[in-house]
């Protein structure tokens, strides 16, 4: 194969593998502002396994969430790749929906996808809806919280062992919580 086309085939592919997590819109252009922890967000004042998460309106969310919240995690936005806090996140802990306080992820399941958002290859059980999303030309797995509905990201079959699997979610979807997740 020639060299330029050799190149610009490896572009084509690197441009499709930053592509692969993108939703119906690109929101925002850093998550410096976003809160990243529990405390941080509107649910350290809610007892949240007592709210009925299902039966908020798009204005209770828009109140209590932040603009880029809501674009992506209510409007299944998709935030700019390398800007989310969570990205390059490393250590022990859980990963929570930043729009109800459930736990989704074990930080022991968190790699490096390169991709620019916190990927995983493991959820947490009962943790996660999964929905055939169609949209962009592309036939994809989106991923919603299984407690309010709030859209994550998608999985993909490329992920590493065990379990082959790519969770490829939106940071500004995610709070971090020090606790082990629930067994
Ligand atoms: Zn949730």
């Amino acid at each position: 194969m020639p060299r330029p086309l050799l190149l610009r085939l490896l572009l084509l592919l690197s441009l499709l593998g930053l592509g692969a997590c993108l939703g119906g819109s690109v929101a925002g252009v850093a998550g410096a502002a976003e809160p990243t922890t529990l405390a941080a967000s509107h649910l350290a004042k809610m007892d949240v396994d007592k709210e009925d998460w299902k039966a908020k309106t798009h204005d209770w969310w828009a109140a209590h969430l932040t603009p880029l919240q809501v674009q992506v995690c209510r409007d299944a936005g998709t935030e700019r790749p390398f800007t989310g806090a969570h990205n390059a996140h490393k250590g022990p802990g859980t990963f929570l929906c930043s729009s109800c306080g459930l736990a989704l992820f074990d930080a022991q399941t968190k790699f490096d996808s390169g991709t620019g958002w916190p990927s995983f290859f493991d959820a947490l059980p009962g943790a996660i809806k999964s929905v055939s999303d169609t949209s962009l030309g592309m036939t994809r797995v989106e991923v919603r919280c299984s407690r309010c509905d709030a859209h994550l990201g998608h999985v993909f079959d490329d992920g590493p062992k065990p379990t082959g699997l790519r969770y490829c979610i939106n940071s500004v979807c995610l709070l971090t919580a020090g606790p082990p997740p629930p067994k």
